[in-house]
């Protein structure tokens, strides 16, 4: 990355760790082998991709076979609600969800909507909490599968899961957290979150590309959406990914051993963006709540901004950052995270995503926030500029 860059888009993701590419290494260069082979080759590409489970699932809490290797966030949740929709292990058809998940789960409740499965999708507050009060009224006789997320991609809320799950629980009915966003800020065990499956996404923590897990509780029926060699205990068919586990294990352990230690640092640096932005930038909203937050994660709802020229200004001033909007034909789609905390309708195009990781220090924040407020600045005085001029005319 050059020099003076500063990225602050450790959301979308984050640059592999140099510990994770040396454990990856032999796996891509020297011991090549498929761990379904017989052969010493294979036996030891098995016993790597083992000895990678063992460390994960001694992270989550779990066991080893309650571990589906999969190919990102996206296929983990895929499989977590079509799996177990489709396994057909309860008789009923109702899934609960809510509005401001991430579109690999809504669109997998979307598409099973159409195999006549019903979901219901709970409202969040203005900070993007859900209420336990809502989850409760929401289950039915023929609910099967909650699926509420750890924490939100887009404004940093995380949600009080154990709470959550437990009422699911007691009902006898099974709950996925989607926890992508939470790998090494946030305690992810699994009998600590009381959640039956959970996603992760080794990307999301200095870790590989298109590689990930979903845990699985035992006993939990999942359907495979993958048919193939019937690798992963008949869950996930396909010739395993040995340095992408092995990669993942890696990145797993460090951001358990790390996990306070970062958490400590990247809210000192996010508390930086908060109040250097909301003292110098005007009329902005900051949007998630203010404390249940990501330690990583700083967002904002500007008044009268189009976040995604933002976004493409910073960039050339090299400030990497993600907008919740994205300009389509010209008109400014409001993400659905964003249209659901009732902001008012003058914010709403300019939400601004600010995520930190290791790659940041105190010493960059100052730049930053400089150079965000300078343009949202200077984009108000051209629109002020430009209603001058159409009103002239
Ligand atoms: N869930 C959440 C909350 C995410 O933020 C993301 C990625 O942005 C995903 C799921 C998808 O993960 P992946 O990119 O590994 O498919």
């Amino acid at each position: 990355m050059m020099d003076d860059l500063v990225y602050l888009d450790h959301s979308a993701t984050t640059p592999l760790a140099p510990e994770v590419l040396a454990a990856m290494m032999p796996y891509l260069t020297e011991h090549t082998g498929n761990p379904s082979s017989v052969h010493a080759v294979g036996r030891r590409a098995r016993q790597a991709s083992a000895d990678a489970r063992e460390r994960m699932a001694a992270a989550l809490g779990c066991q080893i076979e309650e571990l589906v290797m999969t190919a990102g966030g996206t296929e983990a949740d895929n499989l977590a609600i079509a799996g177990v929709a489709r396994a057909g292990g309860s008789s009923g058809r109702h899934i609960v969800t809510s509005v401001i998940e991430h579109h690999a789960v809504l669109h997998a409740c979307a598409a099973l909507t159409a195999e006549g499965f019903e979901v219901t999708y709970l409202p969040v507050d203005r900070d993007g909490l859900v209420s336990p009060d809502d989850l409760a009224e929401a289950i039915r006789a023929d609910t099967m599968l909650v699926t509420i997320m750890l924490a939100n991609n887009e404004i940093g809320t995380v949600q009080a899961i154990a709470e959550l799950a437990a009422i699911a629980r007691e009902r006898g009915v099974l709950f996925h957290t989607d926890a992508v966003q939470g790998v090494g800020q946030l305690d992810i065990n699994v009998d600590t979150l009381g959640v039956d499956m959970l996603s992760l996404s080794a990307h999301k923590f200095y870790g590989p590309r298109g590689v990930g897990l979903l845990y699985a509780r035992r006993g939990v029926e999942l359907a495979p959406i993958i048919y193939g060699g019937g690798q992963e205990l008949d869950r996930r068919s396909g010739t395993e990914n040995v340095a992408g586990t092995v990669g993942m294990a890696v990145a797993l352990a460090t951001a358990q051993a790390d996990r306070v230690s970062r958490a400590f640092d990247y809210t000192a640096l996010r508390e930086q963006l908060i109040e250097g932005i909301s003292e110098r930038g005007g009329e902005v909203i900051v949007t998630g709540h203010r404390e249940k937050r990501l330690p990583s994660h700083a967002s904002f709802c500007f008044q009268g901004i189009n976040a995604d020229s933002l976004v493409i200004s910073l960039d050339l001033d090299g400030i990497e950052t993600s907008s919740g909007s994205a300009c389509t034909s010209g008109a400014v789609e409001v993400s659905h995270v964003i249209d659901a905390l009732n902001l008012p309708a003058e914010y709403l195009a300019g939400s601004l995503r600010l995520t930190v990781g290791g790659a940041n220090t105190p010493e960059q924040m100052p730049r930053a926030i400089d150079i965000i407020c300078g343009h949202v600045e200077r984009m108000r005085m051209l629109a002020t500029r430009n209603r001058g001029k159409i009103a002239a005319n």
